[in-house]
C-alpha cells in the first residue's frame, strides 16, 4: 500500500529472507519432538534428583545444580525460539500456530517440573543463603541466585505455582492472544482521494506519516472509525487483564500495580518516579518542538494527526544495499569489531527483512539461545525510518550476540538495559547522516526526525505508564470500567505533554485500544524513556572520552543481564539512582530543539 514498496510486492528488500537451519534444518518437527522429549525426561531425572533437597546442598553441589538446570532448558529454549520465528515470519500457516502453542504448553511442563528448585532456594533463611553465597564456586551463579530472592515475600507454594503456570495458557496469554487476533485482522476503512480502502492496522498507522494533510486526517477518522466498532470486546480484554494482574498482585502480595515490574527491572521505585518526574517537568520542551512544527507546517494549530507529518521530502527511496551500508559504516566509525558482527546477520541470512503477506509486523531481535545467535526481524520499505530501523535491530543483535557468553539464564537484560545498544545504534546513524549533510533544509528533516522518535521513545511513554497507573487505579477501586472511563483518563493523561501546542481530537480519546503493551506487559513503557535518556548520557561519555569510551560500552554489552543496571552503570561512571542524572539527557533533548529553531530560520529567513 506504501508507495515506497512500490518496486515489488516484496519491497525493496526482496530476497532478504532469513535461515532458521542454525536452530533446526528442515523439517524441523522431529528434532524438536526430541529435543522436548529430552528435556522433559532430563526435567524429571533433576526433580528426582534434587527436590526437598535444596537447602542441603553445599555451594559447589548448588552450582552442579545450576549448570544442569541450565543445561536442560536450553533445548526447550531452542524449540521455543525455533516456533515463535517460524511463527512470524509466517503467521497465516495453521501449522505454524499450532507449532508455537504446542511447544508453550510443553515448554509449560518442563518448567513446572523445575520450579521447585527455585521455591526452595528462595525458601532457605537469609543467613544460610548468604553463606553460601559468599562461596567463590558459586560467583558466576551469585547474581542469578540473589536475584531469584528479590521474589521470597512474592513467590507462592509449589502446587500454586503450577496452577498458575498453567492456566496462564488459557488465561492472560489466550486473552494477549484474542487482543493481537482482533486487531490483525481488523480493517480500516480509509477514503484516500475519493476512494474508501480497506486497510491493515499498520498502513492506517502509516498514514499518518504523510505528507497531505487530509490523507492523515483520513487515516484518523477511519482508524477511530474501526477501533471503535471492535471496543467493546477489546475493552473487555482490558478490563479483564487489568483485573487479572489485580488479582495476581493480591495474592503474591505486592503493594502496588508498578511493584511486579520494578521489581524484574530491577530498579526502585524511586529512580522510577525520579524519570518520570524529570521527563513531565521537561514536558515545555515538547510544547515548545511542535510549536516550531506548526510554523514549519504552516498551520495555525497542530492537531493530533499532524504530529508526525514529514518535514521537508515525503519519501526517500533508500535502497536495502544502501541502508545496510549507511549502517555498517556508522557502526565501523564507532567500533570496528561492532561493525563486524552486525555485518554478520547480512552475510550469514540471519536477518529477514523483505515484505511478505503474513509475516508479522513490525521490528525485533530474538535473542534466541546461547548455542545459535539471534535473529532479526524486520519489514523493509525502503524509508529513512526503515534505515533507522535496521541501526536499531541490529543493536539488539550486536549486543545480544555479545552477551550470548553469559548463558541462558542472564543473556537477556532487565528491561531497563534492553534497549540500550539499539538506541546507541541509532543515534550513531543519525549522528553520521547529519555530519556528511551540508543542505540545511535535510539537515533539518533529519533532525525534525530524530526528535520526534525521541520524543515518541520518552514522553510519550511517561504519558502512557502514568494513563496505566489510572487505569489500574481505577479499575481496583471503581470496578469494572466502562469505554468512556478509559478513554477520560487516556485523555487526561495526554494533556500535560500536549498542553496549548497541540490539540487533541474526539477521535483521539479511542487511540488507547490498539497499544500491546498494555495488554502483554503492562507498565514496559517507562523503559523506553530510560533507555532513551541513558542513550544521551552515554553518548556525552563517548564525546568526552573519546576512543576510551569504546570497550567500555563493549563490555557493558557483553555483561547482558549479569548484574543489576545500576551496578554496570556505575562501572561506566554513571549514577541512574541520582534523581538529576535524567536531566543530563532533556537537556540534550531541549539542544537539539534549539538547533532545530536555528536551522529553521536559516532555511526560511523571512519565519
Ligand atoms: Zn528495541
Amino acid at each position: 500500500m506504501n508507495d515506497t514498496a512500490s518496486d515489488s510486492a516484496a519491497g525493496p528488500a526482496a530476497g532478504v529472507r532469513w535461515d532458521l537451519s542454525d536452530l533446526y534444518p528442515e523439517p524441523a518437527e522431529p528434532a524438536i519432538e526430541r529435543d522436548l522429549d529430552g528435556a522433559e525426561a532430563a526435567a524429571a531425572r533433576f526433580a528426582e534428583r534434587y527436590r526437598g533437597r535444596v537447602a542441603s546442598l553445599d555451594a559447589p553441589a548448588l552450582a552442579v545444580a545450576l549448570d544442569a538446570l541450565e543445561a536442560l532448558l536450553e533445548p526447550a529454549g531452542r524449540a521455543g525460539a525455533f516456533a515463535s520465528l517460524r511463527f512470524a515470519a509466517d503467521t497465516s500457516a495453521p501449522a505454524h500456530g499450532a507449532l508455537l502453542q504446542h511447544v508453550q504448553q510443553r515448554g509449560s511442563a518442563v518448567r513446572n517440573a523445575v520450579v521447585f528448585f527455585q521455591l526452595e532456594w528462595v525458601a532457605l533463611d537469609d543467613a544460610r543463603a548468604a553463606s553460601l553465597l559468599a562461596s567463590p564456586a558459586l560467583s558466576r551463579r551469585r547474581h542469578l541466585l540473589e536475584s531469584m530472592r528479590r521474589y521470597r515475600p512474592h513467590v507462592l507454594s509449589e502446587p500454586e505455582e503450577r496452577i498458575v503456570e498453567e492456566l496462564a495458557n488459557t488465561g492472560e496469554r489466550a486473552w494477549g492472544r484474542l487482543f493481537d487476533e482482533i486487531l490483525a485482522a481488523a480493517r480500516f476503512r480509509v477514503t484516500l482521494d475519493g476512494e474508501t480502502r480497506e486497510l491493515s492496522e499498520e498502513e492506517t498507522l502509516s498514514l499518518l506519516y504523510d505528507a497531505e494533510r487530509e490523507r492523515r486526517r483520513a487515516a484518523a477518522v477511519g482508524l477511530t472509525a474501526g477501533l471503535r466498532q471492535h471496543a467493546r470486546i477489546l475493552a473487555f480484554v482490558f478490563n479483564t487483564l487489568v483485573q487479572n494482574k489485580a488479582t495476581e498482585d493480591r495474592l503474591r502480595a505486592y503493594p502496588d500495580p508498578l511493584a511486579a515490574r520494578h521489581l524484574s527491572n530491577e530498579i526502585d521505585a524511586a529512580s522510577v518516579g525520579a524519570l518520570l518526574g524529570a521527563s513531565e517537568r521537561a514536558f515545555p520542551i515538547v510544547q515548545r518542538y511542535y510549536r516550531l512544527k506548526a510554523r514549519l507546517l504552516g498551520l495555525d494549530t497542530l492537531l493530533d494527526y499532524d504530529r508526525y507529518a514529514p518535514i521537508g521530502e515525503a519519501h526517500s527511496h533508500v535502497p536495502f544495499d544502501d541502508a545496510r551500508r549507511i549502517v555498517l559504516d556508522a557502526y565501523r566509525d564507532f567500533s570496528p569489531d561492532m561493525a563486524e558482527l552486525a555485518a554478520r546477520f547480512f552475510e550469514r541470512r540471519w536477518i529477514d527483512a523483505e515484505l511478505r503477506p503474513g509475516k508479522r509486523g513490525g521490528a525485533f531481535s530474538a535473542s534466541t539461545v546461547p548455542s545459535v545467535h539471534p535473529y532479526v526481524l524486520l519489514n523493509y520499505t525502503g524509508t529513512l525510518r526503515d534505515v533507522m530501523t535496521v541501526a536499531h535491530e541490529l543493536g539488539h543483535g550486536v549486543h545480544q550476540s555479545l552477551a550470548r557468553e553469559q548463558g541462558l539464564f542472564e543473556q537477556d537484560t532487565p528491561l531497563t538495559l534492553a534497549e540500550t545498544a539499539s538506541v546507541f545504534g541509532e543515534m550513531l546513524v543519525f549522528r553520521r547522516l547529519v555530519r556528511e549533510e551540508h543542505d540545511p533544509k535535510t539537515r533539518l528533516a533529519l533532525l525534525c526526525g530524530k526528535l520526534e522518535d525521541a520524543f515518541a521513545t520518552v514522553f510519550r511513554q511517561v504519558v502512557m505508564t502514568r494513563f496505566e497507573e489510572k487505569l489500574h487505579a481505577a479499575r481496583r477501586s471503581e470496578g469494572e470500567l466502562p469505554i468512556d472511563r478509559i478513554s477520560a483518563l487516556w485523555l487526561e493523561a495526554n494533556a500535560p505533554m500536549h498542553g496549548d501546542a497541540v490539540r487533541l481530537t474526539d477521535d483521539y480519546a479511542w487511540w488507547w485500544l490498539y497499544i500491546p503493551h498494555f495488554v502483554h506487559s503492562p507498565f514496559y513503557c517507562y523503559a523506553y524513556a530510560f533507555g532513551e535518556l541513558l542513550v544521551l548520557a552515554l553518548l556525552r561519555r563517548y564525546d568526552e572520552e573519546g576512543e576510551a569510551f569504546v570497550p567500555r560500552y563493549l563490555a557493558l554489552l557483553r555483561a547482558g543481564g549479569s548484574q543489576a543496571p545500576a551496578t554496570l552503570l556505575a562501572k561506566l561512571g554513571l549514577d541512574v539512582t541520582d534523581p538529576r542524572f535524567w536531566d543530563g539527557g532533556l537537556a540534550v533533548l531541549e539542544g537539539m530543539v534549539g538547533e532545530a529553531e536555528k536551522l529553521a530560520a536559516a532555511a526560511r529567513p523571512e519565519a
